[in-house]
């Protein structure tokens, strides 16, 4: 598998700022499981899915790879792993779903960026990692009663999101929703 980003052109067109995230069932399912098997250290992962209107709808969650480094206070997320989750769930969508950014959980309660959280997505910035001109950045609290989600501009600017959680569409709903 070639590791440079191949993706199928998927043209977005942003014409409102997306100001609200919305977790569909199936990723957070995910999310909690992934949260709950590995509780005394940071874990996270890539998120897919699509943009509509005002919303970013997250239809896919992954963990940070065979590669991933979880320890107590910082994950590291697998970039080749979560490029070819994300390139795969964009292929079999043909794509209408793809890489918005990423999650990972904070354990002490305080869901603020950390320094290393904002350059982290300064890098993937610079990357160009995202298709659409968004990059999320979601920290979970341990118990997932909540989550700060941070929409970051093509500029490196964080602004806060609305989250919302549950319901449909699932992913292939989702599919459906952009013949
Ligand atoms: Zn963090």
């Amino acid at each position: 598998m070639s590791r440079h980003l191949q993706y199928p052109h998927t043209p977005v067109a942003c014409v409102v700022v997306p100001s609200r995230l919305h977790f569909t069932d199936i990723p957070i399912a995910f999310i909690h499981k992934e949260i709950n098997d590995w509780q005394k250290v940071e874990t996270g992962g890539a998120l897919v899915g699509y943009i509509e209107g005002d919303r970013i709808v997250i239809t896919h969650a992954s963990g940070p790879g065979p590669r991933g480094i979880r320890r107590p206070y910082s994950v590291r997320i697998d970039g080749a792993f979560t490029t070819e989750f994300a390139f795969r769930l964009q292929s079999a969508s043909n794509g209408q779903l793809y890489y918005v950014g990423d999650w990972h959980v904070h354990l002490n309660g305080d869901l603020s960026l950390s320094g290393d959280d904002h350059n982290a997505v300064q890098r993937l910035l610079r990357v160009r990692a995202c298709l659409v001109p968004y990059l999320v950045s979601v920290i979970f609290s341990r118990d997932m009663d909540t989550a700060n989600a941070y929409r970051y501009d093509q500029f490196g600017k964080p602004s806060r999101m609305l989250v919302q959680f549950g319901g449909t569409p699932s992913w292939t709903e989702a599919v459906q929703f952009h013949p």
